[in-house]
């Protein structure tokens, strides 16, 4: 029975948002100007990654005769160094990896669980209320069992070719001896201080120093890190969560307690017991192209799946080359997708989530068939998929974010890569173990467990995972692989990600006006277009024929973080969003077999 489900719908986007107006949840992840040179690449094997410290690394494993594995690893770890605010080895993360040799597509799902002891009003006041955001992002009770040095352990194990500690040495080198802190890193640790950081002294000794940012030409060192980092490479995954890395971590959190007074936190059995799991990607097919992404907990996947199966079918009907109509029927799309993320998505292990149902083809047809041409939908219900007959849940406010980076690599032997990874808010909970930043994930479980007595997918469980946006993509065609894309950016993920593949495959758009082009995103009842666009410069029209359709517009700039590399006329080409300070470098080389 799923009855009065337009009430529970009222009530999606409540409980965050007054803070929200405070410290808004994109603000986290600051925006660089698009003006910006667009930084590409192209050749046999490329890096895309946000940072050109991680991308030189990266493509320097490569050089070695390392895999697009030991690549990921490389700049996972350079990341955690000089992108601390966005993801690090007290975060967690989702692989997507095509295994050329095999001919196989994997995905691996690193993300962080809760406590076994965690308990399911974790997030809610004596008063019945939810917890505001702000203070769950430094809580104690946020940090979720770091997922992160697991998946690239495993990862390693699986198709790894150069030895494990050898995709070390950049980044313990870069922690020991200093790296010129970025425009980008210094800001983010002027949002990590307006999110709060008074609960954390180490934060406050290795970032601001005397209260003040690090100097901008003088190298910034993280020697804690640079231990652990050496601890990890030299002892293995153990020395993560059973060794000396993990009494650390279970050591500083008990620390943390005893100032607090908080109760929740993950204990020795809950790292003793991580495992990342190896799950079934989710494919569907978009023209002649097969997409490829991850499969919940994370909502993203589905949702880019289910929007572009929408817009497929409704561009194919009422195709025109009217811009405006396009922008029309992507907004529908994906504001449809969103509410069937809102309502049916959460980790698996705690309900059956009718994922068949959501992404079969009469059930995408039915969603096309119910959006017009001629005008918006008032805030769209989630559809009744296959599978969901004995589900009887509400909706969930969509989540905040910020703390979040996107990589991808091919590599000389033709295996594609593509890992988003995130501590969640910037710099996560701020709280630090040696030297690492520790995530704040669990906010990202919906804060009520029920509204007016119905179950929220989302629901917080001992070792459950919250759901998450994160979206890494493979496009096939014709069985191989033609273009991998991901992107930071919290609930608005799968936005950004189905705008750049419209553009990609639709339009023929090249990686670099990919990143480039403008972006729009949607709430149930807004149509958000980017604020420093071209909507209303060059084509005004957009704006005034949107409005006519029944579109309510706001403007706004996206933290987007796009990292895209597609398959041209013989060659990869790779681009990183111009609204970050991301770098794509390539390797000219023979193929080796
Ligand atoms: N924690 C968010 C998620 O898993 C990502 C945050 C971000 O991308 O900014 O969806």
């Amino acid at each position: 029975m799923k009855t009065f489900k337009a009430f529970w719908i009222v009530l999606l986007f409540t409980i965050p948002l007054p803070l929200i107006a405070q410290v808004s949840w994109k603000e986290p992840e600051s925006i660089d100007t698009k003006e910006s040179k667009v930084s590409t690449a192209s050749g046999q094997a490329v890096v895309v990654t946000a940072n050109p410290l991680a991308s030189d690394a990266a493509i320097k494993t490569l050089e070695d005769g390392g895999s697009a594995m030991d690549a990921i690893i490389s700049a996972q770890t350079v990341l955690a160094v000089v992108e601390p605010q966005s993801s690090g080895l007290g975060g967690g993360s989702f692989l997507l990896y095509w295994d050329q040799a095999k001919k196989s597509l994997y995905a691996f799902d690193g993300r962080e669980t809760a406590s076994a002891q965690v308990e399911e009003d974790m997030w809610i006041t004596s008063e019945g209320k939810a917890v505001p955001w702000i203070h769950a992002t430094r809580s104690l009770s946020s940090i979720g069992v770091p997922g992160t040095a697991a998946l690239l352990w495993e990862g390693h194990q699986q198709f790894g070719r150069l030895p494990w500690e050898s995709n070390f040495e950049k980044s313990i080198h870069l922690a020991k001896e200093g790296f010129i802190p970025s425009p980008r890193f210094l800001r983010s640790i002027s949002l990590a201080k307006k999110l709060g950081i008074k609960h954390s002294q180490p934060f406050k000794d290795l970032y601001l120093p005397n209260d003040s940012l690090p100097a901008q030409n003088i190298p910034f060192r993280n020697q804690k890190l640079g231990a652990t980092l050496n601890l990890l490479a030299k002892g293995g995954i153990n020395e993560f969560y059973r060794g000396d890395i993990a009494n650390e971590i279970i050591i500083d959190l008990k620390l943390g307690q005893n100032s607090n007074k908080e109760v929740q936190t993950i204990t020795h059995r809950d790292l003793e017991s991580y495992k990342i799991q190896k799950r079934h990607p989710i494919c569907s097919k978009y023209r002649s192209w097969k997409i490829c992404s991850v499969p919940p907990p994370s909502g993203g996947g589905v949702a880019v799946l289910q929007a572009l199966g929408i817009y497929e079918r409704l561009s194919d009907k009422y195709w025109s080359k009217d811009t405006p109509n396009r922008w029309h029927l992507i907004a529908e799309s994906l504001r449809f997708a969103d509410a069937d993320r809102s309502h049916w998505i959460g980790d698996p292990i705690d309900w059956p989530v009718p994922l068949e149902g959501l992404l079969e083809d009469e059930y995408i047809e039915d969603r096309a068939n119910a959006i017009r041409i001629n005008s918006k939908t008032f805030s769209p219900l989630p559809g009744e998929p296959k599978g969901s007959e004995l589900l009887d849940l509400a909706s969930q406010p969509r989540t905040a974010g910020g703390g979040t980076t996107h990589l991808v690599v091919v590599d000389i032997y033709g295996n594609v890569a593509s890992y988003t990874s995130s501590v969640e808010t910037v710099f996560g909970s701020r709280h630090l173990s040696g030297g690492m930043v520790l995530n704040n994930q669990l906010t990202d479980f919906s804060f009520l467990s029920t509204i007016s007595g119905k179950p929220i997918a989302n629901r917080i469980k001992p070792n459950k995972r919250p759901m998450s946006s994160m979206s890494p993509v493979i496009v096939f065609r014709n069985g191989r692989p033609v273009m991998a894309i991901g992107s930071p950016g919290g609930w608005l993920i799968p936005h950004y990600i189905t705008n750049a593949l419209i553009g990609a495959l639709d339009l023929g758009l090249s990686p670099k006006e990919v990143v480039s082009q403008d972006l729009l995103s949607v709430q149930p009842n807004y149509t958000v277009l980017e604020k420093s666009g071209n909507w209303s410069k060059v084509d005004a029209n957009i704006h005034k024929r949107l409005t006519s359709l029944g579109h309510q517009i706001k403007y706004t700039d996206f933290s987007s973080g796009l990292a895209l590399i597609k398959w041209h006329e013989g060659n990869w080409h790779g681009a990183a969003d111009p609204r970050r300070e991301g770098k794509a470098v390539s390797l000219h080389v023979q193929k080796k077999t």
